[in-house]
């Protein structure tokens, strides 16, 4: 089966500066997979060569089995974007932006007008069709930029941060139909920092920092291989007493301001020790996705 993106050992340099620094991975058919990594990790970056927005410094990039940057424009025929941010033409009405997002590609009027309704539907738009764009909430503009981008209905559509600023409501919209397009055989690649939204939406999660992958895999498997399956947060109390007991029963300790991070494999002695100190304020969880970016990409902020 074709790949539908291949990328070997893709490399971006801004002058001295390596903002992706030689990554490797194959996304297939009808997958949704994400990319997840702190600011500045590269992830746009990698998002901007595989729609030949720019050009790599070094590697190779095949998109539907076609060279990128030689066969740039056949590909992009081919592919849906919604970009970081809205970059909806204010001066349309919602169906003219879709009709003349649609020129574009060189899709007739006549075509055009007949796939907007479908769209404007799928992106819960439909009454507001002749509303001008800038009348519209953050979540509808947000679902009108995905609509816009499926107007040449791609195969891969790309997602740069697709529900960022949303409210939950509007979210769970948009994840609902991202779920609808994957499951008719679209491929989805997308980038986030919300930890729920790669949980549920992907399939695959590529997790990037300073310009390279770090892991790849189902966010599942992700959380086996990198964390242990417990969490326990001590906020306040006698930490270093309790540091000191958990170091001893073989859990792994993060710290995080006042906040004590407790990795475990059986939580049962430690519950027992925390149950018998009323001073200790503690969160037991499981251990999740949030826990494996961090433990990959550490805790410093990167601004
Ligand atoms: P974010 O989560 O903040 O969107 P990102 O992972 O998408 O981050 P990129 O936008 O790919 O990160 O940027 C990677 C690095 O490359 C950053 O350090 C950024 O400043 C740098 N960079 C991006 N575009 C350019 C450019 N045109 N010229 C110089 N440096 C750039």
């Amino acid at each position: 089966m074709t790949a539908i993106v291949r990328a070997a050992g893709l490399v971006k340099r801004y002058g001295g500066f390596t903002a992706v620094d030689g990554v490797s991975f194959d996304i297939a058919p009808a997958r949704c997979v994400g990319v997840l990594g702190p600011n500045g990790a590269g992830k746009t970056t990698t998002l901007r060569m595989i729609l030949g927005m720019t050009p790599a410094s070094a590697g190779s990039l095949e998109v539907f089995g076609l060279p990128m940057p030689e066969q740039g424009r056949a590909i992009r025929q081919r592919i849906g974007v919604v970009p970081q941010i809205d970059n909806l033409d204010p001066d349309f009405r919602v169906d003219e932006n879709l009709e003349v997002h649609a020129s574009y590609f060189g899709i007739d009027p006549a075509t055009a007008r007949a796939r907007v309704p479908a769209l404007l539907e799928l992106a819960n738009l439909g009454e507001r069709r002749h509303a001008k764009t800038d009348t519209l909430s953050g979540g509808m503009k947000r679902r009108l930029t995905i609509a816009r981008a499926l107007i040449n209905a791609p195969e891969l559509v790309m997602l740069d941060e697709p529900t960022t600023g949303l409210d939950p409501q509007a979210r769970h919209v948009i994840w609902s139909r991202l779920m609808d397009l994957r499951a008719r055989g679209t491929t989805l690649l997308l980038t986030t920092h919300y930890m729920e939204e790669a949980e549920r939406l992907c399939d695959e999660l590529m997790i990037m920092d300073q310009g390279r992958i770090l892991d790849r895999g189902a966010p599942r498997a992700l959380t086996r291989r990198h964390v242990e399956p417990e969490v326990i947060e001590v906020r306040s109390g006698d930490t270093a007493g309790f540091a000191a007991f958990a170091e001893r029963q073989g859990c792994r300790l993060e710290a995080q301001g006042d906040s004590l991070y407790c990795y475990a494999r059986d939580s049962a002695p430690v519950l027992d020790y925390l149950q018998r100190d009323p001073g200790l304020v503690y969160l037991h969880r499981p251990a999740g996705l949030e826990d494996v970016f961090l433990r990959l990409t550490g805790r410093d902020l990167r601004d």
